[in-house]
């Protein structure tokens, strides 16, 4: 029978908080009023995360679990555990407890009121960086404004998801995925539920700044197309001025009675500024089109290693 309840869990690196983790799930999955199934997605974890989430799997019937080949990447990660995830009802959260579990009951309450995406919202953040909460801040924002679709700010992946969402968002094909984005894109009643993001349980961020900067222009790239026009508005504008300057110098050669125009530095500055607008151009085209060649090469989102639990077959043999 398939289960009413999904929670979908990516793990990279956390044999310390793992345990801590499954305590507090389980205890949060025997308050839920219906079946639940836990999956987690090891993510190519080097430390013994893989060997803890056996264990948990050998004690509890309700536990299964994906693993990768390799490290794929959070988003990657997610996606692999909405794929193999059988509940009504899916809920994704972090490994690391930043994401309460004991919100999900919260959650449930809310899909029961009609909705079909639940969506945690930090109201704030403990003890991160001030350079990560900085960044973050600005980075919601902005996209806010560059987006097609309305993605609300400062949201994670913690949300609850109905079977209908999930389906939708298994069926879309793209390779470069920023869930919250997609999410947002699919539709369907939404609502936001507070929360307070606790500090990490244990270990380190497993997000370095550079993933956190591939997924910030991930999300913006793939929601917005205003950064591709920006480099025709400021090409614009410099035709405009390169205009101006253009009669400038006409005036001052023939009616200004100037023989020689001075001006080395400023001419410096205008090729380089020039160059730097046009390189900066490139740059963002690059962005596009990799992703046109990420898209094209039409490669499985990610290898697995080794699966359990799931005993329906057929889920198995379709990746
Ligand atoms: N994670 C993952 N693969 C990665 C990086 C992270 O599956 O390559 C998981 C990690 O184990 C955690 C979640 O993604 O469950 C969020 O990671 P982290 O807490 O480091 O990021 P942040 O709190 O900054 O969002
Ligand atoms: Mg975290």
């Amino acid at each position: 029978m398939l289960p009413q309840y999904s929670l979908v869990i990516p793990i990279y690196n956390e044999q310390e908080t793992i345990l801590e983790l499954y305590r507090r799930v389980s205890a949060v999955m025997d308050r839920l009023d219906g079946t639940v199934e836990l999956v987690l997605i090891n993510d190519g974890s080097r430390d013994q995360s893989l060997k803890l989430i056996r264990e948990i799997h050998q004690q509890d019937q309700r536990v299964c679990y994906l693993s990768f080949a390799r490290n794929f990447g959070h988003q990657i990660a997610v996606t692999a555990g909405l794929n193999f995830a059988r509940g009504q009802t899916v809920i994704v959260l972090d490994a690391d407890l930043q994401d309460p579990p004991e919100l999900i009951p919260d959650m449930v309450e809310k899909w029961r009121q009609g909705y079909q995406v639940v969506y945690a919202q930090r109201t704030q953040r403990h003890k991160e960086t001030w350079f990560k909460r900085f960044t973050a801040y600005t980075f919601y924002r902005i996209l806010k404004n560059l987006a097609d679709v309305e993605i609300p700010t400062d949201t994670g992946d913690f949300c609850l998801m109905d079977r209908q969402v999930v389906d939708v968002l298994n069926s879309m094909p793209e390779r470069n995925r920023y869930i919250r984005g997609l999410r947002a894109w699919v539709g369907f009643q939404q609502t936001a539920i507070g929360f307070e993001r606790d500090p990490r349980f244990a270990g380190d961020v497993k997000y370095s700044f550079h993933k956190s900067l591939a997924l910030a222009v991930n999300g913006i790239v793939s929601f917005s197309k205003v950064p591709l026009r920006l480099s025709t508005y400021i090409g614009l504008l410099s035709a405009v001025i390169a205009i101006i300057m253009a009669l400038l110098v006409i005036y001052w050669r023939f009616f200004a009675g100037s023989s020689t125009l001075t001006g080395y530095a400023a001419l410096i500055v205008a090729v380089f500024f020039i160059g730097a607008v046009q390189l900066v151009s490139i740059g963002i085209l690059g962005e596009y089109i990799g992703r046109i060649y990420e898209e094209i090469k039409g490669r499985p989102l990610y290898t697995l290693a080794e699966v359990a639990g799931f005993d329906n077959k057929s889920q198995q043999s379709a990746i």
